[in-house]
């Protein structure tokens, strides 16, 4: 997670990771998330890298333009995109 951006904030709530940066905000839940890889593959901006563990976190979330690619691909349901504010 080197590349973290500066603005990101990540926590955890209620099983899921959620980042956000006041106008993104990305949900990964760790019990629905199966460490695929797909949403990371499919982000066209790297918003997303594998954990050591492959779990999929998020380094540059300022890149994120909302198009849910992601969201639409995981195949467990287990990322969400929301877009707060412009
Ligand atoms: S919404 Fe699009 S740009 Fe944002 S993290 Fe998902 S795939 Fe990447
Ligand atoms: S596509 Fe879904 S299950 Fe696969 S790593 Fe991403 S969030 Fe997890």
């Amino acid at each position: 997670m080197e590349h973290h951006d500066e603005d990101t904030h990540a926590k955890e709530e209620g099983g899921f990771l959620v980042f956000e940066n006041g106008k993104i905000t990305i949900r990964i839940s760790e019990t629905c998330c199966k460490s695929c890889g797909i949403c990371i593959e499919f982000c066209p901006t790297k918003v997303l890298e594998p954990r050591d563990d492959g779990f999929p976190v998020v380094v540059a979330i300022s890149k994120c333009n909302d198009c849910k690619l992601c969201e639409l691909r995981c195949p467990d349901f287990a990322i969400t995109v929301e877009k707060v504010a412009d």
